[in-house]
């Protein structure tokens, strides 16, 4: 049982100054205003529900700084000349220290859940595990994984993943921290027989974590392959379902759309990543209009999924150039959205701050130079936090995982150290040294 007091709270609903919160049992248990007794003082610091980044790729963190050498001109070009080739280079524990770094940068951006799509063939088997190691057991933070399934780099490999990814998922359940998906790289790296041996093995209840239309090459070569869109191939292949998150939807049309809302998926959009591929702009309206559940996730690009926020409608609005062409309505919709999958996933309630949500929440310091109150929050999450908010504490199922801006349960300086000299060994295993 833990009392914080004397701070600003956002619920997700409403602001409350000089509030405080009892947290039990993991859970939120009682918020109120005026001063209480016990409890631990955050006076000037806001409290608000910790964030959800439901698409990241952690095993590219200590890509950071790495200098490519090649000129990538299509965006298979990115995918056949640097990613695939990083993630055959990666051994346990390149995976294990991408993914307490990356783990340590997102609860430092203020993420207390993330939904990972990991690929290492060079260390197939157990990588799941080092994730799960890393990630919940040492750092306490709420998270989703799974491995890319691929025919890229032929058929044993691709079987190993499927195992890697079926182990995993049968060991997950009975834990509201830890969750996972049957993870596939995308319809045109993806033969028939792999995708039917993916659906006979997978047990029922479980989610598929796939990137769909990012370039426009899944298109083509899905159409001509197999004479349908993408879309329609997975859901012929019945891999879509509530708990399926797709990735990205760029070149979608109509039909596909219909069938994204008609199997009520979750949909990941990563403008960043997007931009910097230059693989085009999903229009995010159409898809909401639609009624498709659209989330926000930073793909391997960043761990601040603020950022993520930020770049949304820039991207909306530069590409169509029209100001109106997203609204902040629509903003608070896909935040809200990812609270909700993230509570889909989990089998909890996430996202506010109200008895019988999970206690999962940040301690901040934002200092607004205008009001501030239940109607322009967003305004405020949105111009203000998103450029500059310090995130002190965390809390994840109401345990402190951060305190002051540090990780506890590890040493941080030791862990970027040890980083430092295993991101060097995987550069110079891909021919580069700094
Ligand atoms: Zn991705």
């Amino acid at each position: 049982m833990r009392y914080l007091k004397d701070a600003t709270i956002w619920t997700g609903e409403k602001l409350i100054e000089n509030g405080w919160l009892l947290i039990k049992d993991g859970a939120i248990a009682e918020v109120g205003t005026g001063s209480i007794e016990d409890g631990e003082s955050v006076s000037g610091k806001i409290i608000m529900p910790g964030f959800i980044n439901m698409h990241s790729h952690l095993y590219s963190t200590l890509f950071r700084g790495f200098g490519i050498s090649i000129m990538p001109i299509t965006f298979k070009d990115i995918l056949s000349e640097v990613w695939w080739q990083w993630d055959k280079k990666m051994d346990e524990k390149a995976v294990y220290y991408s993914a307490l770094i990356g783990g340590i940068e997102s609860l430092k951006a203020g993420i207390t859940t993330i939904v990972d799509h990991h690929a290492s063939y060079g260390y197939i088997k157990g990588s799941l595990r080092s994730l799960k190691e890393a990630v919940v057991d040492t750092l306490g933070m709420r998270a989703d994984f799974c491995f890319e399934v691929s025919d890229r780099n032929g058929k044993e490999p691709a079987e190993k993943a499927i195992e890697e990814n079926i182990e995993f998922a049968e060991e997950t359940s009975g834990s509201s921290l830890l969750s996972a998906h049957i993870g596939l790289h995308a319809s045109f790296t993806l033969g028939d027989e792999t995708l039917i041996k993916v659906k006979k093995l997978t047990p029922e209840g479980i989610g598929f974590h796939i990137h769909l239309s990012e370039g426009i090459e899944d298109e083509i070569i899905t159409r001509k392959v197999h004479g349908k869109s993408p879309t329609a191939r997975l859901r012929d292949h019945g891999l879509l379902n509530q708990k399926s998150i797709v990735v990205h939807g760029i070149h979608l049309d109509e039909e596909e759309k219909n069938i994204l809302k008609g199997q009520d998926v979750i949909f990941a959009h990563t403008p960043q990543s997007n931009m910097n591929n230059a693989v085009g702009t999903a229009y995010i309206r159409d898809l909401l209009q639609k009624g498709i559940n659209v989330v926000l996730g930073t793909d391997g690009y960043s761990l601040n999924i603020l950022n993520e926020l930020r770049t949304l409608p820039l991207l909306q609005k530069h590409t169509k150039r029209d100001y109106n062409a997203i609204g902040l309505a629509e903003l608070i919709k896909i935040w809200e959205n990812g609270y909700s999958a993230a509570s889909r996933l989990f089998g909890i309630k996430v996202g506010k701050i109200k008895p019988g949500y999970a206690a999962d929440i940040i301690v901040a310091d934002y200092e607004p130079f205008t009001p501030i109150n239940d109607k322009n929050f967003y305004g405020h999450l949105l111009y203000g936090m998103t450029d500059r908010l310090n995130v002190l504490d965390v809390y994840i199922n109401g345990k402190k995982v951060l305190s002051d801006g540090n990780p506890i349960g590890v040493e941080y300086h030791k862990v970027r150290q040890e980083a430092q000299a295993v991101a060097k060994k995987m550069w110079e295993r891909m021919g580069y040294n700094a």
